[in-house]
């Protein structure tokens, strides 16, 4: 189970198997600390579903001063429901960086760069290689989960930065939990073929009809790539389910606001001095 912490402002989730390794900070963020009011209340992250746009600027000042860093280090994607996996280089000097494509996942082995996932109901996946140190971050809906996207990540931490997977540790963060998703044939035909489907689905109550367990899901793509099963640790809890501490989309019919969870390497290098070269991974 998760740890419930506070920094400043903001109280985040911790996943207790990532906190002995000091050179990682991460955090699940939850909603509270923010200044966004009604369905937005309180630390929303993304001011494309309605909320206006000063408070999520405020918002994203507020978790910069709360867990000191600068507001430009938090590598923030354009999150589609794909499987593309960003790949985060230093730019060679005289390149021009490419700007920042969609995409689902990052992985790096920079430091300074908080790897930034957004949530409001799907699977914030956070993994570390403990002994190369590289990071991976990933945004896990079932859209993403069908097209098996955190089973790419590691695969891309394989081939781009020479992981082992028994070297990799994995945070499964709050989501929706099998407590709160029915979902329907077309989401259990996307999937009912992949590894451990039998675990991650059960018949709901009516035909045609399933329960879904999300992050269960993604254990199973980190199993099936060879981490082991104690590296891998879930957080137990439901965004649903919390409306205290979590956005949820499905909860709220839609209108609501997005948590950040975020990851980085910590270091001494200067984020001013870093040009990111972001390019596709596979
Ligand atoms: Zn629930």
């Amino acid at each position: 189970m998760f740890q419930i912490v506070r920094s400043g402002e903001v109280s985040f989730l911790q996943a207790p198997k990532l906190l002995e390794f000091k050179f990682v900070t991460h955090a699940f963020c939850s909603r509270r600390g923010g200044v966004s009011q009604g369905a937005f209340a309180s630390l929303n992250m993304t001011a494309g579903h309605g909320d206006a746009k000063e408070r999520v600027r405020k918002n994203w000042r507020i978790l910069s001063r709360s867990f000191d860093m600068p507001e430009r280090s938090f590598f923030v994607m354009n999150q589609v429901h794909s499987d593309e996996v960003l790949v985060i280089r230093e730019n060679p000097p005289g390149q021009q960086s490419g700007g920042i494509p969609a995409g689902d996942a990052c992985v790096t082995q920079l430091p300074e760069v908080a790897l930034c996932i957004k949530t409001a109901d799907c699977v914030p996946v956070f993994l570390v290689d403990v002994h190369q140190r590289v990071i991976g971050a990933v945004h896990a809906g079932w859209g993403g989960t069908a097209l098996q996207i955190t089973a790419r990540v590691v695969d891309v931490m394989v081939r781009e930065f020479q992981c082992r997977p028994a070297d990799i540790r994995a945070a499964i963060g709050p989501s929706i939990g099998p407590c709160c998703y029915e979902v329907d044939s077309r989401v259990y035909l996307a999937m009912r073929d992949h590894h451990g489907a039998e675990h991650f689905f059960s018949p709901a109550g009516a035909p045609g009809k399933w329960t879904l367990d999300l992050p269960l899901a993604n254990r199973y793509q980190l199993l099936g790539r060879g981490l082991a099963n104690d590296n891998i640790e879930l957080s137990g809890f439901c965004t649903v389910c919390r409306p205290d501490l979590f956005f949820s989309h499905r909860r709220d019919a839609g209108k609501t606001g997005r948590h950040v969870n975020f990851i980085l390497l910590k270091g001494k290098k200067s984020q001013d001095k870093i040009l990111l070269d972001i390019t596709k991974g596979l």
